[in-house]
């Protein structure tokens, strides 16, 4: 029997889950195809507070708010011997003066049970292969959890696939940027010696010339995710022999070595290379883009998931006009 919906969202991420949740308040038909099971680790674990305005409108918040995750205020940045400290109350909007710092399997799990409730079906392991768009109809292939090769149709597709990228893949819109490429060294520790002070910020610690930088993002469970950004060259050199140069680098740099001289790891040292990618174009006949399956550059304000629920909405705002 043949299966269609209104809108196909693929990927359940921030942008997925709020593109979904934005489609189903309009009454239409939503099937979400996730590649992955969930809860599922991704990188990506401090919020701004414009992000809260989406939740908001999606009346998201209390879902957001029971995960109990650490409060963020602000955001501190240091430079050698500078430091710049943001406070998100000390501004000249209205607007969400705080948001949270959250681990992305419990944020994204959260996010899609919310939207499930609501009505949005959802697919697990369901990794979408082969798409085809029209003026009017869609059609989807993907490779269910038990390795069938399904179809299913729709009017309408939403790709919120993050570093998946499957319509700039299948399309070949994919666009280089101009900037250097970069990468990334990331775990979890624990946090036990952490202040009061570095319980609400993210800090950002320049070095190397100012050409990388380490974060510090607490966590309201007393571990934290620590990550360094860099060129290439050096994030392959951080990563190597299971991390040990990151390591030793998170244990003693000037500023936490306080903090994370005697830090557990609680996973091996993960690394991501060549992140930063843009597209041709946003939307095509039948389908349109949001969050990372669009464009990333670079982590350092802590902005992709706020873009990636910000474009999700407008997205998915877009389709239900579109539908109509
Ligand atoms: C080093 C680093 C640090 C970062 N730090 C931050 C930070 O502190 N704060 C912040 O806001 N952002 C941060 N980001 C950015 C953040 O990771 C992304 O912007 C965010 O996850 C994008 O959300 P999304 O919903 O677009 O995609 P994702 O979160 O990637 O979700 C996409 C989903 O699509 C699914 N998918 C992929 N392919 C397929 C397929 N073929 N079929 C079906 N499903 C598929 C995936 O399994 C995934 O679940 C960081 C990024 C990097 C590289």
């Amino acid at each position: 029997m043949e299966r269609k919906y209104d809108v196909i969202v693929i990927g359940a991420g921030p942008a997925g889950a709020i593109a979904s949740a934005r489609v189903i308040k309009d009454g239409y038909s939503v099937l979400v195809l996730e590649k992955m099971e969930f809860p599922r680790f991704v990188i990506g674990e401090s919020l701004l507070p414009k992000a809260m305005e989406y939740f908001e409108k999606l009346d998201l918040v209390q879902t957001v708010h029971d995960q109990k995750f650490q409060l963020k205020t602000g955001v501190t940045f240091y430079h050698e011997n500078k430091v710049c400290e943001f406070s998100f109350s000390d501004r000249f909007t209205d607007g969400w003066d705080y948001t949270y710092q959250v681990k992305r399997a419990d944020l994204d799990n959260a996010l899609i049970r919310e939207v499930e409730k609501r009505g949005v079906e959802v697919e697990f392991n369901a990794d979408v292969k082969e798409v085809t768009t029209s003026a009017d109809e869609q059609i989807v292939h993907y490779l269910n959890y038990e390795g069938e090769m399904k179809v299913v149709k729709s009017r309408f597709i939403i790709d919120a696939s993050g570093y998946g990228r499957v319509l700039p893949r299948l399309f070949n819109i994919e666009k280089p940027v101009t900037s250097d490429p970069r990468g990334s060294v990331f775990a979890h520790v624990e946090d036990p010696n952490r202040s009061d002070q570095a319980s609400n910020n993210i800090f950002v610690h320049a070095f190397n010339n100012n050409t990388a930088w380490i974060w510090s993002i607490p966590f309201s469970d007393g571990t934290a995710s620590v990550g360094i950004v860099g060129s290439v060259d050096l994030i392959n050199e951080y990563a190597e022999n299971e991390g040990a140069k990151f390591k030793e680098h998170v244990r003693t740099f000037p500023g936490l070595e306080q903090r994370f001289r005697d830090a557990k790891f609680l996973f091996e040292p993960r690394k991501i290379l060549n992140y930063a990618i843009s597209v041709e174009r946003m939307h095509g006949e039948g389908y349109v883009l949001c969050g990372n399956s669009t464009e990333f550059l670079d982590p350092i304000f802590s902005s992709g998931v706020t873009l990636a629920v910000a474009s999700g909405y407008q997205a998915a705002d877009l389709t239900c006009a579109r539908l109509r």
